[in-house]
């Protein structure tokens, strides 16, 4: 057997460590995953009773087209229906824009260091990566820009940035956008977008959409909606790149359940908003702590921050991990880094009191 040569030595995706693998391993009753970003305040009642509802038609295929659901996302944002197209996950809509676009030779340029999927998906399909170190933990858009060649196929903003948590300013973005060209694709992966309290660092991107053809939006229900396990998400654009991308969309993607309680979790604003506000209360808290404990952390814009431990972070992980923790630790560029998911106020309690016994067993607190 020969498979693409592309695949053979790709490194397996490596999710957050699962609860009950490390209660196993650690023989720990308690243990709280602070790793993958997920909702601590879990999911909106409407969207649960939804899929309750839906269960009784579990054996009818799903809505290719999502019908309900776009024409529920698209009032959301104010644009056309066929300016949308769903992805199981945006996760998904990555995977459709790599194969859709990307051929042997290609390059495609990412900030470095960022989300795993805009890398994994195109050494797919053989495209050439075209790396840009962070600036200060941002996106360096102007060194982006001077990366760009006749090769470039697709730019991929990850806005606000995973891991850093970091996001460009508004103006910068929209110059950025106006000086690519336009046989550039630009993803502007906004899946902590809804986290976002300051209104005026909020980006333009769905007037973005409207004003250049080569732009889309990636927005997710994983992330401030509580509805990882469904898997569901969406891309936004102008009609000719989501025809595009639609070629290569499976005729059923996303399910059933998941579309039902798309629908319902976007009409409960409420619950959005209630968990945007618990979660600048955790980061406020996170702050206070960190700022205590004497640890430098970037601006966090998600749900998560990326925080200096002033010691190896493999070593911190493994410390907070026997205390029933599960970071995100050993980034490439961030030796000394954990990225910590903003939990409901007794996990981070908990967070603090095991990270302040780690850093004094390693003799970083005096
Ligand atoms: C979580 C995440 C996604 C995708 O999540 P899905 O569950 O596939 O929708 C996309 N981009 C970033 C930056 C993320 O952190």
């Amino acid at each position: 057997m020969q498979p693409k040569q592309s695949i053979v030595s790709l490194p397996v995706y490596q999710p957050g460590k699962p609860i009950e693998e490390v209660k196993r391993e650690l023989g720990l009753k308690e243990v709280i995953k602070l790793a993958s970003n997920e909702n601590p305040f879990g999911s909106s009642e409407q969207a649960k009773a939804a899929v309750l509802k839906e269960m009784e038609n579990i054996s009818i295929y799903p809505d290719s087209f999502s019908t309900e659901l776009t024409a529920e996302v698209a009032k959301f944002l104010g644009v056309e229906r066929d300016q949308i197209i769903f992805g199981a996950g945006s996760d998904e809509v990555i995977l459709m824009l790599a194969r859709a676009f990307l051929v042997p030779g290609d390059e495609t340029v990412m900030a470095d260091e960022t989300f795993s999927q805009y890398r994994h998906n195109a050494v797919i399909e053989g495209a050439t990566i075209v790396e840009v170190p962070l600036k200060n933990g941002v996106h360096d858009l102007p060194a982006m820009l001077n990366k760009i060649t006749d090769l470039t196929k697709i730019v991929w903003v990850c806005n606000p940035n995973n891991p850093t948590g970091t996001i460009v300013g508004r103006e910068e973005l929209k110059s950025f956008i106006s000086q690519v060209p336009s046989h550039v694709i630009v993803v502007l992966d906004e899946a902590y977008i809804e986290y976002i309290t300051d209104e005026s660092a909020l980006p333009d991107s769905v007037a973005l959409i409207g004003e250049y053809k080569n732009v889309i939006l990636l927005r997710t229900f994983s992330k401030i909606h509580g509805l990882a396990s469904l898997r569901i998400g969406y891309g936004a654009a102008h009609v000719d790149l989501i025809r595009m991308v639609n070629q290569v969309r499976e005729p059923f993607n996303t399910t059933r359940i998941a579309q039902a309680a798309a629908i319902a979790s976007l009409a409960d604003q409420d619950f959005v908003k209630s968990c945007r506000e618990r979660n600048a209360e955790g980061k406020a808290y996170m702050y206070k702590q960190f700022d205590r404990l004497g640890l430098p952390y970037f601006e966090a814009h998600g749900n998560f921050v990326m925080v200096d431990v002033k010691m190896p972070s493999g070593q911190a992980f493994d410390g907070l991990l026997r205390r029933g923790i599960i970071s995100r630790a050993r980034w490439k560029h961030y030796p000394n880094h954990i990225r910590i998911t903003i939990g409901s106020q007794d996990q981070n309690e908990a967070f603090i009191a095991a990270l302040e016994s780690v850093l004094t067993e390693a003799a970083v607190l005096g």
